[in-house]
């Protein structure tokens, strides 16, 4: 099944439910309204020229807007390229042009920046890039084309296989420079299901999706997730608002929610949190980096999310790979990223030989199934390094998986610390400061030393009002309950931390200010 089919037999079976509810604005859709909408778009999108495999892009935040666009691409077989919308010139630039985008929509602006300008600068240098489209400019009214031949759509959407190319995602970039993840409706339909089945939606679920959309968790989990299961989409705001978000849960009675987890940290800190009705949540995931066991304690018994989950995955792989499951006894629920999902394979290896570990032991988890990518788009060289010949998607992050199934991500291989000799892997340490009453939230890293070779150091944003964190007090909480390489001989205090726009940890940056701290 392709993802417009996916559409349209949801559409037939709920029509008349809810679909979409941008909370800011109060714009809604029924999942009818939603599809004359999407269906308007589509053959805007013909006449505009667009064919299939053509590479549409959306540079835009979370609006009702991107979705129309997403499945309107996804009817027409256009390949959507999301673009990030903290991108600037030279970042646009490279997008356009490694894509090959053909027809580009984007917002007028987002956050004090103006993106219609920030084309124009960029436009003559990418000779691909046939058309643009600013929401809400003359052109994008003009866009949907109401009186399309309906068998004109039918015949582009029935000619699809659900193999083709149908979005370009770019990871995250925390470990270095984006990659251009090449996903097929088959991936992400599919991951976006089962995904769902396992959080047990259904048509009367209202999904609270403060995620980005331009990322897999937003548009797939999200959105996909919500479409396919004929649910509701709820978006609270167009960039991340923790106090909108609790708010938009409370208007709606929202009853899944999703986030990375410095997201739930920001909603769980929210003055007056209290005060918000949040009695409807129920279910809902966290993932996208490594979940502390403290936060997804608060998020069960502060907010109700009894049932909530835990995923873990990347982009590459659609993106989900393991689940905790809505019954799995609850500490591991809140401790570890579950097993592994319907349809996919895991092992861990040894990555110098190649060789399963002794189960127990950690090494690097790689994942095969239909949820791998078909490779980085234009990049082969780089699809080789991480897809083997045998179909193995080599993930780059360290796993353990005990006797019964559960999977622990003790890090990414690049995070990993060797001191003198000793390899520590961060998140140990993280987990446990987190413990600390005074600490708002911790990232620790490796930095260079000539004793040990490498040195730990934690950087640390207090709560607020607390004072008194030091390294001196930092050790000696941890003294005595970590072994001792494992105590962190540098404490940084800061008010944030770097970060990507999907919310997650740039340790490449906090390293090379680390050096140049300690320099
Ligand atoms: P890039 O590949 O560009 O460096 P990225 O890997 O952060 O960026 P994504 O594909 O968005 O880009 O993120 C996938 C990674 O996020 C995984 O490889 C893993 O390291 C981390 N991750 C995802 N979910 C979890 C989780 N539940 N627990 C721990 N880590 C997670
Ligand atoms: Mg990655």
């Amino acid at each position: 099944e392709t993802i417009g089919d996916n559409f349209d037999r949801t559409v037939a079976l709920h029509g008349d439910r809810d679909a979409l509810i941008e909370h800011a604005t109060g714009r809604r859709w029924t999942y009818t309204q939603l599809r004359a909408d999407v269906d308007a778009l589509a053959h805007g999108l013909i006449r505009l020229g667009v064919e299939t495999g053509d590479r549409v892009g959306i540079w835009a935040p979370n609006c009702p807007e991107w979705t129309l666009l997403q499945f309107a691409t996804a009817k027409v077989g256009a390949i959507l390229v999301c673009v990030n919308p903290a991108y600037r010139t030279h970042e646009l630039s490279y997008v356009l042009d490694q894509a090959g985008i053909r027809t580009l929509v984007a917002a007028s602006g987002f956050k004090g920046a103006d993106y219609a300008a920030m084309i124009d600068e960029v436009r003559s240098d990418c000779p691909d890039l046939h058309d643009v489209v600013v929401i809400g400019s003359p052109e994008w009214n003009a866009l949907p084309d109401r009186d399309g031949d309906p068998h004109v759509l039918a015949r582009r959407q029935a000619a699809l296989s659900p193999h083709d190319a149908i979005n370009i995602q770019y990871t995250s970039g925390t470990t270095g420079h984006p990659k251009g993840a090449t996903l097929t409706h088959h991936n992400i339909l599919n991951n976006a299901f089962l995904t769902a089945e396992v959080c047990e939606i259904t048509e009367a679920d209202r999904i609270c999706i403060p995620v980005p959309l331009f990322h897999t968790f937003g548009m797939v989990i999200g959105n996909l997730g919500a479409t396919t299961h004929g649910a509701c989409m709820i978006y609270p705001a167009t960039g991340f608002d923790p106090a909108a978000t609790l708010a938009a849960i409370a208007e709606h009675r929202c009853t899944v929610l999703y986030g990375v987890p410095t997201m739930f940290i920001a909603e769980l800190a929210v003055p007056g949190f209290e005060g918000f009705d949040l009695s409807s949540l129920r279910t809902g995931a966290m993932g996208g980096s490594p979940c502390p066991i403290e936060v997804m304690k608060q998020v069960v018994a502060r907010m109700g999310m009894t049932e909530v989950t835990i995923i873990y995955g990347m982009t590459e792989t659609s993106p989900v790979s393991t689940q905790t499951r809505v019954d799995d006894p609850i500490d591991r629920r809140v401790s570890t990223v579950g097993r592994v999902h319907p349809h996919v394979e895991i092992k861990i290896i040894d990555p110098e030989t190649g060789r399963t570990v002794p189960r127990g032991e950690p090494g690097e988890l790689c994942t095969r199934g239909y949820s791998v990518m078909l490779g980085y788009w234009d990049q082969p060289d780089k699809t080789a390094e991480a897809i083997d010949t045998a179909g193995w998607m080599h993930t780059g992050d360290l796993a353990t998986m005990d006797d019964d199934g559960y999977l622990n991500i003790t890090g990414r291989i690049k995070d990993m610390v060797i001191r003198g000799g000793e390899n520590v892997y961060p998140r140990e340490i993280e987990e446990f400061l987190h413990t600390h009453p005074d600490i708002h939230d911790v990232h620790v890293i490796g930095v260079p030393d000539e004793r040990y070779g490498e040195e730990i150091m934690a950087w640390i944003k207090p709560r607020p009002g607390a004072a008194g964190l030091s390294a001196e007090t930092i050790r000696s909480f941890a003294g005595g309950k970590l072994a001792h390489y494992k105590i962190p001989r540098y404490v940084h205090l800061v008010d944030d931390f770097p970060m990507t726009v999907s919310g997650k940890v740039r340790k490449v940056e906090m390293r090379a200010t680390a050096i140049e701290l300690l320099g």
